[in-house]
């Protein structure tokens, strides 16, 4: 499975972009920074999207991706959602005052974007190019092939960290969270996974702060890490540092000293 990173921050500056991961060119994780960061090509490429929750940060180019692919495509991208970040995608986004329904445009029957919602800890299939989908994803997957997990974690809406297995092992996306439990005892019993990318978006004396808007510190995350198994032998990727305290939540974060962990840049380019 290849991951590419195409944005890895809780905010934007020339030098920062918001969260946004490439699985194996035609699958995005989130949608904070497709457009300036793909081609045309690249763009019209893209198949499944996992949206793990409503924030701006997280789907903001799902408006101009649709805009973008319009007329390039032979069927729709489907937005994989919980049903309440699916509900307020059709209340306050697609709603035809903020943006157009791209979900019924050009016609109801072969609009450019799906919703598919998927339910807090469901399961479920994304087949290879071509293939039909299936109600449950076989044992052994195929080269192109995905089963995901969503499970919910703690933030202000719902939140939906992620568990995607391939035909080469699983990868963990903890979505925005503050400090959770669920996602953690689904992680334990996975036995493939290769690696697991988890959110850090504020400094220590922000503690208050990361509490009240769901996310973590370097104190929590440290925290968190003991909740699992086999912690040092699971590649740690960390993301989502907020640009205006980047500097000094790394600090916070390197003093951990965690064994097997990488900070994730924009030019990150990893195969699991
Ligand atoms: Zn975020
Ligand atoms: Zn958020």
């Amino acid at each position: 499975m290849r991951v590419r990173v195409l944005g890895c921050h809780g905010g934007e500056t020339p030098r920062h972009r918001t969260t946004c991961l490439l699985i194996d060119e035609r699958i995005t994780i989130d949608a904070g920074a497709v457009c300036r960061s793909l081609t045309i090509d690249e763009q019209v490429a893209i198949d499944h999207m996992l949206v793990s929750h409503s924030h701006m940060d997280h789907v903001k180019d799902l408006a101009l991706l649709a805009d973008q692919v319009i007329g390039r495509r032979q069927s729709p991208i489907v937005l994989h959602c919980g049903p309440e970040t699916a509900e307020t995608l059709r209340s306050s986004y697609f709603n035809n005052f903020l943006w157009p329904d791209f979900t019924r445009i050009p016609t109801v029957d072969k609009p450019v974007m799906r919703i598919a919602v998927r339910e807090p800890l469901s399961r479920f299939h994304l087949p290879a190019p071509g293939a039909e989908s299936a109600a449950v994803a076989p044992t052994t997957l195929a080269d192109g092939e995905y089963e995901v997990r969503y499970v919910p974690v703690t933030h202000p809406v719902e939140s939906m960290a992620m568990l995607i297995r391939g035909s080469t092992g699983s990868i963990l996306y903890s979505s925005d969270t503050g400090p959770t439990t669920k996602l953690w005892e689904v992680a334990n019993a996975v036995t493939d996974l290769r690696g697991m990318f988890v959110e850090l978006s504020f400094p220590n004396h922000m503690q208050a702060l990361a509490d009240v808007v769901g996310h973590y510190t370097p104190q929590t995350l440290a925290a968190e890490l003991k909740k699992i198994n086999r912690r040092d032998e699971i590649p740690l990727f960390v993301y989502h540092l907020k640009p205006g305290f980047y500097e000094q939540t790394k600090r916070e974060l390197d003093a951990l000293n965690l064994k097997n962990m990488h900070l994730v840049e924009l030019t990150d380019d990893f195969a699991f």
